[in-house]
């Protein structure tokens, strides 16, 4: 039987209904993970949207975030990424939002210090972790100690390992 070959609309390959997971929209066929990364852009492009809104009132401007948005995505910048600064920009350095005009203009401008920033706060939440909970995790696990010795002294016992 003829294998069913469609082309995915999100990374636009081509692939075989057969040979891999999708997900079927309408007549469209996504790979199961490009589906799952889009929906996952929309959610957090949503989430742009309710924060400028709620930042901006009046002022926001629906047209003009969506067109820089996909501006971005030319330039590099991920939906989260974009969500990630603004975070940093309102939320973290307490920035006017009158000053935005119902857009995010700001992010090109600052996308790097944003990122610098949440990287760096990462890492500290890591190192805490570290110190504390993973540390204390480690301390339970048994301690197993790898030798040879068993190889060479017991050899029959070595066997019985390769017939499993
Ligand atoms: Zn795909």
């Amino acid at each position: 039987m003829a294998k069913h070959k469609v082309k995915c609309p999100s990374c636009e390959q081509s692939f075989y209904r057969e040979d891999e997971e999708y997900v079927q929209v309408k007549n469209r066929y996504y790979h199961k993970k490009c589906y799952i990364e889009r929906n996952k852009n929309d959610i957090i492009i949503d989430s742009i949207h309710c924060k400028m809104r709620e930042l901006c009132g009046n002022a926001y401007n629906k047209k003009r975030i969506d067109s820089k948005i996909s501006a971005y995505k030319k330039m590099g910048f991920t939906p989260i990424g974009i969500k990630k600064t603004l975070d940093y920009w309102y939320d973290i350095k307490k920035n006017d939002p009158s000053a935005a005009y119902g857009s995010i203009g700001i992010v090109e401008y600052v996308y790097g210090e944003a990122m610098d920033y949440w990287e760096e706060k990462e890492k500290s939440k890591h190192q805490y972790n570290e110190t504390n909970f993973d540390k204390w995790k480690k301390s339970l696990e048994p301690k197993i100690i790898h030798t040879n010795s068993t190889v060479t002294t017991k050899p029959k016992r070595l066997k019985l390992f390769h017939l499993e």
